[in-house]
């Protein structure tokens, strides 16, 4: 049974068992900025084993592709992938242990024809229920083993949420594997193959450890594609089932050796076969290459694969060819392996050049380092030098201890990270950051310590009254500022936004009875404080009074209508592109916005203008912009998108466009919004390009900015069809038919022009002179380009066969000069570039070239004639 006949089956088995059959949901998970890759089939599932979500069927199955970045150090061997698929049945409060285990049992031993006497059963401590239905369908007492906490209880990493008991289903590979008497399926010594575990989730953990029976039970199992195939298809290892052996067939042709003769280059062509699979697949699903999060485990198995490609004797760039082999092998299962073949092959190329630049100089030191490391009594390698090792040639710290541990040499991790620490110091450093301290001096900031929160109202309102508690004027507490002084303000209230997640802070004044101040800017001083920045334009303002802060309103409903929009467009990017796309980064602001987001291809251009149209319709069909606070929890289990890596509260502010039956976007965000999306008006991109690997930016601009650019081009287009006196509908062709004609002209031009060159040259050979022997010609010419006055200079030099010619033209109100010298005169000594120089030099410019061909340029006109005379001179000193 091939790999693919298996998936097929398992998922035609659960259906007619009544289950819904859901696709593989992307390696990035949606919805959940806490994981960072999918690790197993229930990952999609969660918001309905929380009870947060609504599942389409109560009983589910699928084939889910995950990722596992603990068991990279393992790839290799013949447990673990970092890739693999997972097959699995689910059951949201439907049916429970019995039914489970009798289907899982069914399935192995009916469809896979597994023989009983190769598998094992492993059941939690105390589940005598589970150890009474594998009793109840035939498997014996003695096969049946009661596991601890550790192997056999499924919970959430410490933290609270569904969880319990689980049975596993291994197989045994046979006696002659056993490492003794204590040998049994929770070793981990081979005999043994864990290819099914049943997870029965029936309690809740709270935060105190405690466990209540959950009132509806649940059951979420995952069964390895790869390992089953290993085990029916009577393999040892997953490479050498189908779903593996053309891609290690592939890798053996790159490298020349073949695979299955030594056990150390084996392995090796393992790694590159699997990390190969993996890179293919977590590029198609939208993971870039970097420093951080999921980029950084692509770019640690992407290096670990080159660098075990190096062992390999591969000496350049191969990963790529081991993807298209992937692509070629798994397209038909997984269509977006076809579908994005060029970026995934685009991105491998880049990273594996990048990498291989500093590779063979890295792997150099570190053996310098592994050497040196020898000999020192601990046998470890420094953080510092780790860390150089990742610095400089780009090692993943991973990497360099597992090549460490090869030769039995340990490294100091702790130390790694408190230099990585030391760096992100300096980056800071470097980074102009806010802080009280840098805003308000330390005096002022502890006396305004005082103050524990302002309370923004700026939702709700755009001007409000508040309490003015404190004013510094430079960098120190004061009881009033007056007119003309720089000023920051704290206020018990205000409606003033803070610049904050891209949004631009709101300008605005704040009345008092005898002053105003003119707002220019506004921070947060300590995530609790809001200092605004400006002048006092008028009077004076004090401590205690009562004020009015006044938001500048339509500059506020601008940056209100381009906030929305970048929710619409970050909703329209995801529907066009592939819902892999993530906003990285943005910056609304009044007149623009810009919105930056990971994709590896260029945005096609119509692409682009369908992301318009859809944003566009967006804003047509009015729907409602509705803001509500929640908890975080609960926001992204009902699937709000949050940015990943950011630290949001316990309770956030959520936006949602569109009702309950028309949401187009639903986004955990702390910034203003408009009330209805109709109040954007219109939007339109300027701008799409690259800001760097895998980021696209878009900009964009609405409302009123929109309508001055459109206003602003069409006056333009306009402008020019009175030019070209024509409508603006024909400008097009208008232009198209002047450019043609205007070509034409210039080429007529250029024919001109060198007919004329020549019969000038030609009258110009009256004019040469004889300087000891040598023929001399130093004459000005009338052209008006230096590619004429070449023409002219080859038709002079064929004429005089053997010769000095010195051209000068002048144009551009400056003269210019060209030198030739004939090949024979060369031989005697004579330059072309030298003479060019001086002669240019003696009009107050310069020039060069080479002994045949030299040009320069000058600046007095009037000293032309001159320059020239000495070209006889210049000749005669060389002979
Ligand atoms: P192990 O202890 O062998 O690492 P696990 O307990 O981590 O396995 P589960 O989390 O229960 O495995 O995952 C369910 C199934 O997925 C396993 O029974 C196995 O068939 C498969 N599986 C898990 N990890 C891997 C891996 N790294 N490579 C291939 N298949 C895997
Ligand atoms: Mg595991």
């Amino acid at each position: 049974m091939t790999g693919d006949e298996l998936r097929e089956k398992y998922l035609i088995f659960f259906e007619q068992k009544g289950h819904k059959v859901i696709p593989s949901s992307s390696l990035i998970p949606h919805g959940d900025p806490t994981l960072l890759l999918t690790s197993a089939g229930m990952v999609q599932f969660k918001p309905y084993f929380t009870g947060e979500g609504v599942p389409p069927s109560p009983r589910l199955a699928s084939c889910q592709k995950c990722f596992r970045t603990t068991d990279i150090g393992s790839v290799g061997n013949f447990k673990h992938l970092t890739f693999f698929e997972m097959l699995g049945n689910f059951s949201i409060g439907d049916y429970f242990k019995k039914e489970a285990i009798a289907w899982a049992w069914e399935f192995v031993l009916d469809r896979l024809k597994i023989p009983k006497e190769k598998l094992w059963i492993t059941i939690f401590l105390d589940d005598d229920e589970s150890f009474g239905y594998w009793r109840e369908i035939g498997v014996s007492a003695e096969r049946i083993v009661r596991c601890g906490e550790k192997d056999n209880f499924w919970g959430p990493a410490g933290e609270t949420g569904p969880c319990g008991p689980c049975s596993e289903i291994h197989y045994d590979f046979g006696e002659q594997l056993s490492c003794g008497p204590d040998c049994s399926p929770s070793c981990g010594c081979g005999r043994f193959l864990e290819i099914w575990n049943l997870v029965f989730t029936e309690y809740y953990q709270d935060a105190q450890k405690k466990r209540t029976p959950l009132p509806k039970k649940n059951i979420d199992t995952g069964m390895g594609l790869e390992r089953t195939a290993t085990v029916i298809q009577g393999k040892r290892s997953f490479y050498d089932t189908d779903l593996f052996t053309l891609i290690v067939q592939r890798v053996s042709q790159l490298t020349g050796r073949k695979y299955g003769e030594n056990e150390k280059t084996d392995k090796a062509m393992r790694i590159v076969a699997e990390h190969g699979r993996a890179v293919a697949f977590l590029i198609t699903d939208g993971v870039i290459p970097s420093n951080e999060g999921r980029g950084y485990v692509l770019r640690r198995i992407l290096r670990r694969a080159a660098l075990f490609g190096r062992t390999l004797g591969l000496n350049k760039p191969f990963l790529g060819e081991v993807a298209k082999e992937v692509i070629s092998k798994m397209g038909h299962v997984y269509p977006e392996l076809v579908k994005r073949r060029d970026p995934v092959l685009k991105v491998i190329g880049t990273e594996e050049a990048r990498f291989d630049e500093t590779l063979s100089t890295g792997l150099s030191l570190l053996n310098q380092i592994m050497e040196q490391a020898k000999d020192r009594a601990n046998k470890k390698i420094s953080g510092e030098e780790i860390f150089k090792l990742y610095d400089t040639y780009g090692f993943p710290s991973e990497l360099t201890a597992e090549m460490a541990a090869d030769s039995d040499l340990s490294v100091d991790l702790d130390g790694f990270e408190a230099e990585m620490e030391r760096q992100r110091e300096r980056a800071r450093a470097a980074h102009k950051f806010i802080s009280p301290e840098s805003i308000l001096s330390q005096e002022a900031f502890g006396k305004l310590k005082v103050i524990k929160s302002t309370e923004f109202v700026g939702y709700k309102r755009t001007r409000c009254k508040a309490k003015v508690l404190g004013l510094v004027v430079d960098g120190k507490p004061q009881e009033a500022a007056s007119e003309g002084e720089q000023v920051e303000v704290v206020l018990d209230s205000t409606p003033f936004y803070a610049e904050m997640g891209g949004q631009v802070a709101d300008t605005g004044e704040i009345i008092g009875k005898q002053g105003k101040i003119a707002v220019s800017d506004v921070v947060w001083a300590n995530g609790e404080i809001i200092v605004h920045i400006g002048k006092v334009v008028e009077g004076a303002v004090f401590i205690g009074e009562r004020v009015s802060a006044e938001v500048d309103r339509p500059r506020r409903l601008d940056i209100a209508r381009n906030h929305t929009a970048t929710h619409l467009l970050h909703a329209a990017l995801r529907q066009v592109l592939g819902s892999h796309v993530h906003q990285a980064g943005s910056l609304v602001a009044p007149d623009r916005f810009r919105f930056d987001f990971t994709f590896e291809a260029p945005v096609l251009k119509e692409e682009l203008a369908q992301i318009q149209r859809i944003v566009n319709e967006g804003i047509r069909r009015n729907l409602p912009v509705t803001k509500k606070e929640m908890p975080y929890t609960q926001a992204v289990a009902e699937g709000a998108m949050a940015l990943f890596g950011e630290k949001y509260g316990d309770v956030v502010r959520t936006v949602k466009v569109g009702g309950a039956r028309s949401m187009v976007s639903f986004e955990v965000c702390g910034g203003t919004h408009v009330d209805r999306t109709g109040d954007i008006g219109f939007f339109q991109i300027v701008g799409e390009g690259s800001i760097g690997s895998g980021m696209r930016r878009i900009e964009a601009v609405t409302g009123r900015g929109a309508e001055k650019l459109i206003e602003d081009r069409f006056f333009t287009l306009e402008k020019i069809a009175h030019e070209l006196q024509v409508p603006a509908a024909n400008v097009e062709s208008k232009l198209a038919s002047t450019l043609e004609e205007l070509d034409s002209e210039r080429k007529r031009a250029i024919a001109l022009e060198r007919q004329l060159s020549k019969e000038t040259a030609e009258s110009l050979l009256s004019q040469v002179e004889s300087v000891r022997g040598v023929s001399v010609l130093a004459v000005s010419a009338s052209v008006s380009n230096m590619d004429a006055l070449r023409h002219m200079g080859d038709v002079l030099r064929e004429k005089l066969g053997s010769g000095v010619i010195v051209l000068a033209a002048v144009w551009d109100d400056k003269p210019n000069f060209l030198a030739m010298v004939t090949p024979d005169l060369v031989a005697k000594g004579l330059n072309a570039g030298d003479i060019v120089k001086k002669v240019a030099q003696a009009t107050g410019g310069s020039g060069g070239g080479r002994p045949q061909l030299g040009q320069g340029g000058g600046k007095d006109v009037d000293k032309l004639e001159q320059a020239l005379k000495l070209v006889a001179q210049l000749v005669a000193e060389k002979l």
